[in-house]
């Protein structure tokens, strides 16, 4: 799937729209998702174009993945959840239902979360 540079997050990081940012480096930026799923809800997004996780995982350079894994820590701690538990997931692709296609990672925590598979 080619990139399309028009979707919601591309705008965010283009300053077209506002977010409520948390995290902020020269290859990842991490937001406050506007229809938070648990009372922390931040979806972490590296800076490049990458369509899904698994665009990143094949076309991304070993610095930005460093960077966006390295800048999960930073935010969980800022969030206050480093040390209670929180849950990271993304989806990828139709069947995962993933809406935006500029790849994002859910960090959702605060309090505590029911059984992913249930
Ligand atoms: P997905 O289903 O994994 O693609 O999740 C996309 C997420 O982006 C959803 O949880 C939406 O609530 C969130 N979202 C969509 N537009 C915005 C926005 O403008 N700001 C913050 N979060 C957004």
């Amino acid at each position: 799937m080619a990139y399309d540079s028009n979707n919601i997050f591309a705008r965010i990081l283009r300053g077209e729209i506002p977010c409520d940012k948390v995290y902020e480096d020269s290859h990842v930026l991490a937001f406050r998702d506007i229809r938070p799923h648990a009372k922390v809800h931040v979806l972490l997004i590296p800076k490049g174009p990458y369509v899904s996780l698994e665009d990143f995982s094949a076309r991304a350079s070993e610095a930005e993945i460093v960077a966006f894994h390295r800048a999960i820590p930073k935010i969980t701690a800022e969030l206050g959840v480093a040390v209670t538990g929180y849950r990271a997931i993304a989806n990828s692709g139709a069947d995962s239902h993933q809406e935006v296609p500029h790849y994002h990672l859910h960090l959702l925590g605060g309090q505590r979360l029911g059984p992913l598979l249930s």
